[in-house]
């Protein structure tokens, strides 16, 4: 592994651009607390997810993220990066690849903003050339024009501004994995939105694994591709997609932390193209024609729904790319979809309301 490591200095990094992370049978105790931060926890993130772990205050999201890169050492179990357990590392070396991202943002104040984002590279030993080129090429990625920007101070940026040189700090030497703890926590929701949208389209072009924390089920069902859900005590309570968490929540709790509105965060994830849609018989194909509602097949059913409020219910022409209507949306196709999933999920039938198990709605699925 010699060879993997000095090959940092100039040439790629050991690992692909994303690499696997699995922690197995994770627990944590804090010298002198009774009970374990974490307890028994194992889940893998495939190499280029994001796993978003999301649970209460103190049910151990910091502490989880600070075992993966060693800033606190494991009681017991594993942490695998890449297939390779994390203990066999040296902590700085690991730390060096492993992008790390907090809601502080901790960038050094007394320095550029193109010296923050080159820390690690430095550290590595890059030619100075190759640093202003990557300093450059990730000012350009989180859309910062990077003459303007690069010999800046933090405190010359918006919060927002300095949130995203913190992304881009973490992505310096093109790291296989991402931590990221309540990265957008303290900024304000519409700012927050703005991040969370910017941070997807980066993830498209980069593809790193990441692990990011929220307290926000909001926030997690929006960014994960998984999401984990803890419990105080460190208890991994579900594991799964955004989509069956809210569908097949596991146990009262989860069902409890995603909400009574989980149906309408269910519409929200949903496209009109995903819908048995009504045969739009008699309609004319151009859909300008008459002033009717209009949405293309890429909009979310929450989207839609709110439209057809506010328009007393009325029926909505789904568009497909072309601008022609593909079909009809009426809220009789968004109540049976709803029906569908009430009948799908356990948790309802354990609180007590009546479980319509249908064979054709589990036929539909
Ligand atoms: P979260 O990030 O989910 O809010 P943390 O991982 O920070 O939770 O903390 C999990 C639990 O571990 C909490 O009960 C917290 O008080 C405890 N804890 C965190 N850090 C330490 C520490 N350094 N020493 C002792 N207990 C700690
Ligand atoms: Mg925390």
């Amino acid at each position: 592994m010699k060879t993997a490591d000095t090959a940092h200095s100039e040439g790629p990094s050991a690992f692909a651009q994303a690499a696997e992370l699995e922690l197995r049978g994770v627990s944590k105790r804090y010298p002198g607390e009774p009970e374990p931060a974490i307890h028994d926890l194992s889940l893998t993130v495939p190499a280029g997810e994001v796993c978003v772990l999301v649970g209460p205050s103190g049910s151990g999201k910091t502490t989880t993220m600070r075992l993966i890169n060693r800033m606190i050492s494991i009681s017991s179990g594993d942490i695998l990066l890449g297939g390779r357990s994390v203990l066999e590392r040296d902590p700085k070396e690991l730390r060096r690849e492993i992008g790390y991202v907090i809601q502080q943002v901790g960038l050094f104040p007394h320095q550029t903003v193109g010296e923050n984002i080159a820390t690690v590279p430095q550290l590595l030993g890059w030619h100075k050339d190759r640093i202003r080129a990557r300093v450059h090429e990730l000012l350009e990625l989180i859309d910062l024009d990077p003459l303007q920007m690069e010999n800046r101070y933090p405190a010359q940026l918006s919060g927002g501004q300095r949130q995203r040189v913190g992304v881009a700090r973490a992505l310096a030497a093109d790291p296989p994995l991402m931590l990221m703890d309540e990265p957008f926590g303290a900024i304000d929701p519409i700012n927050r939105g703005r991040l969370q949208d910017e941070f997807l389209r980066l993830q498209e072009k980069v593809k790193k694994t990441v692990v990011f924390v929220t307290h926000d089920i909001d926030e997690a069902i929006k960014m994960g591709d998984r999401i984990a859900i803890l419990r105080d005590g460190g208890v991994l309570a579900q594991y799964d997609t955004p989509r069956e968490i809210l569908t097949h929540p596991a146990d009262e709790f989860v069902a409890q932390f995603v909400g009574a509105d989980r149906g309408l965060k269910r519409l929200a994830l949903t496209t009109l193209a995903e819908l048995e849609l009504l045969e739009p018989d008699g309609l004319p194909a151009d859909a300008e024609a008459d002033g009717a509602l209009s949405l293309p097949r890429d909009t979310s059913v929450r989207d839609a729904v709110s439209l057809m409020l506010t328009a007393n219910g009325e029926p909505v022409r789904v568009l497909d790319g072309e601008g022609h209507v593909e079909g009809l949306l009426t809220l009789a196709v968004v109540e049976h979809l709803l029906s569908d999933e009430a009948a799908a999920s356990p948790a309802m039938a354990a609180d007590g309301s009546s479980p319509r198990i249908e064979p054709s709605s589990q036929g539909a699925r």
